[in-house]
């Protein structure tokens, strides 16, 4: 059985998404391959040796984890049948951690759907577990907003496997260049334009869109003259002021 690292787990409302609003146990996966210098949870970058479960009183499992310490953190949680609308799968990067993903895939012990919250560059990763997972979030990540190398072969392929069950998140802000969004565009048309994106402004520290609404009318437009379900939506939790 394959143990793998998390950063944390919690109920909260997904914030985000196709599925905002929903109540959903998350399992957040520690450690990923990039660093987007938007990235709101700094935390989750690197593995330790511990993890922190948010019940009414914050309990910290250690790391590595199996199936028994999930268990264990989803009944701290009290996960209950109808209590959550599933599980976000969250990072960090969980395809950087694929055997311990497909281990708790595999157990049962996750409620369902299965939402994988992804930087979209893993595509062999995610060829190995599609099948279990219900929903998919990809990250088409602009090298204007994450200040980290463009990544559109790797978001090409990885979009094109996963289109049945994906939606596409891209994060926006005043640096956003127009010509990455006619190019992450034309990827999401390649893979089917009915498939939904969300445009998600970026947050500064105080919790503040870093957008003017007339940039954000103006890369919605590039967006929605090639695709059918372009939506702009911020992230909600941190407005509610939850996890
Ligand atoms: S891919 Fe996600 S978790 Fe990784 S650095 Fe970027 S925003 Fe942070």
């Amino acid at each position: 059985m394959e143990k793998g690292y998390l950063s944390e787990a919690f109920v909260s409302f997904q914030g985000e998404g196709l599925h905002v609003g929903r109540r959903q146990l998350f399992l957040r996966f520690a450690g990923c391959p990039l660093r987007c210098r938007y990235c709101d949870t700094p935390e989750s970058l690197v593995r330790t040796n511990h993890f922190v479960v948010h019940a009414d009183e914050p309990v910290i499992l250690p790391n590595p984890v199996g199936l028994r310490e999930v268990q264990r953190a989803t009944e701290l949680l009290d996960i209950r049948m109808g209590a959550v609308d599933g599980v976000a799968l969250t990072g960090g990067e969980p395809l950087s951690q694929v055997d311990f993903l497909e281990t708790l895939l595999l157990s049962g012990v996750l409620p369902r759907p299965r939402l994988l919250e992804t930087a979209g560059v893993l595509t062999d990763e995610l060829s190995r577990i599609l099948s279990y997972i219900d929903v998919v979030s990809m990250d088409l990540k602009l090298p204007s907003n994450t200040g980290e190398t463009q990544f559109w072969e790797e978001h090409e392929g990885f979009l094109k496997l996963a289109a049945d069950k994906a939606y596409v998140k891209i994060l926006v802000d005043e640096q956003t260049l127009e010509d990455e969004m006619y190019r992450a565009t034309s990827i999401v048309q390649a893979a089917g334009n009915r498939i939904p994106v969300f445009l998600q402004p970026i947050t500064d520290r105080r919790n503040r869109t870093a957008i003017c609404p007339k940039r954000l009318a103006t890369l919605f437009g590039i967006a929605r003259t090639a695709l059918q379900d372009v939506r702009v939506v911020p992230q909600t939790h941190k407005m509610l002021q939850v996890l």
